[in-house]
């Protein structure tokens, strides 16, 4: 394959990296996330795995450079690991920059290594908590042992690990420091992520939950000494360097800062359907336009897509707004 220009969208922002949702299913059920009682998708819903392949090969034709397989839990998804090694084989052949997942990492134990052969070299796990108690609590079905067997699978595998925790009021503020430094000791980066109003979670508030990431910071700088980095991934996060533990940490604010202007992404849901911001409900099917029109009108639509491409999101949670933003959940894009 030719290296392609990467396509624009109305902002003149290339895009490059694609996230795809696998599956909307997960082992685990995170109070932020999913009510308990989820309906899912019908299984005849779904892009096979061939057609989710060739969504991303046809993405990758018009200047995709990275691609992330999130969900739901992408390792639940049957046969997963069989397009992880044909997206990895792109890797090796220099059509891909890389190819990453985000996982609740319960499935770790038994499939580092597998991602290791595939291609895989980096993976974003989340964690909220190290208190196996707080564990159960949060994700209300996870294993925390489980999940730190699999990191420990990872780190033997050769995979890099970034911890995703999601900033929870009154649940891990006072935990988070304490994180950061068992990220220094076990050599990962860390990312702390702001909650987002997406989705109907029950009886959960997300008022309750929600706590103001640039708190978190300034709470965390009274124990560590951290130094803004210039890097960026081109998402949401802002970097700094905890001095003493030599790590990156992250900062995901996306209700409290505007970073929409360095946006190099789009999201492609389990169904195809194409989300062009993470805030805003417009899309684009791509499933109909695979099934009734073939590879040609596929391209027609993911060019026409990126074409309307917003500028930005407008998340708020406040007093009058607690409800979700965005009516679908965080785990049918995968963040
Ligand atoms: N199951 C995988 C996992 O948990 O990593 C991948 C999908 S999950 C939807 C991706 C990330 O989104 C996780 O780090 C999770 O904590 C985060 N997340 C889920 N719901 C969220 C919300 N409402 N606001 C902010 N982050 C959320
Ligand atoms: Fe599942 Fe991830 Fe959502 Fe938790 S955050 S319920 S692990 S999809």
């Amino acid at each position: 394959m030719q290296q392609t220009n990467p396509i624009l969208d109305p902002f003149g922002r290339p895009i490059t990296y694609l996230r795809v949702s696998v599956t909307d299913r997960c082992d685990f059920r995170c109070v932020y996330c999913m009510a308990e009682e989820m309906t899912f998708l019908p299984k005849a819903d779904l892009l096979t795995l061939e057609e989710l392949e060739v969504i991303c090969r046809r993405f990758m034709e018009v200047g995709t450079r990275k691609i992330r397989l999130t969900g739901g839990e992408p390792l639940v998804r049957r046969n997963i690991m069989h397009l992880i090694g044909n997206l990895g084989d792109e890797v090796g052949r220099g059509n891909l920059e890389e190819i990453t997942i985000t996982t609740n990492g319960s499935q770790l134990a038994k499939m580092a290594d597998d991602l290791y052969r595939a291609g895989v070299r980096r993976i974003n796990v989340s964690i909220d908590t190290l208190d196996t108690d707080k564990f159960r609590e949060i994700t209300r079905w996870g294993d925390l042992g489980k999940v730190l067997d699999g990191l420990e699978a990872a780190k033997s595998a050769g995979l890099k690990v970034k911890i995703n925790a999601v900033a929870i009021k009154g649940f891990n503020d006072e935990e988070l420091a304490e994180m950061v430094a068992w990220c220094g000791r076990e050599g990962h980066d860390m990312t702390v992520i702001e909650i987002m109003p997406m989705g109907d979670i029950g009886n959960e508030n997300r008022l309750s939950q929600y706590m103001p990431v640039s708190l978190v910071r300034s709470n965390l700088s009274r124990r560590f000494t951290l130094t803004d980095l210039d890097y960026s991934s081109g998402g949401p996060a802002r970097y700094v360097r905890v001095e003493e533990t030599g790590r990156k940490l992250g900062f995901i604010t996306p209700l409290t800062h505007n970073f929409c202007e360095s946006c190099n992404r789009v999201r492609i849901t389990c169904t195809g359907m194409l989300y062009m911001c993470l805030g805003q409900d417009d899309s684009a099917d791509l499933r109909a336009a695979l099934r009734d029109t073939g590879q040609d009108g596929l391209d027609a639509a993911i060019v026409e897509a990126i074409g309307r491409k917003p500028k930005g999101h407008d998340f708020i949670i406040d007093r009058r707004n607690s409800g979700p933003a965005v009516e679908r959940h965080m785990s049918v894009t995968g963040g």
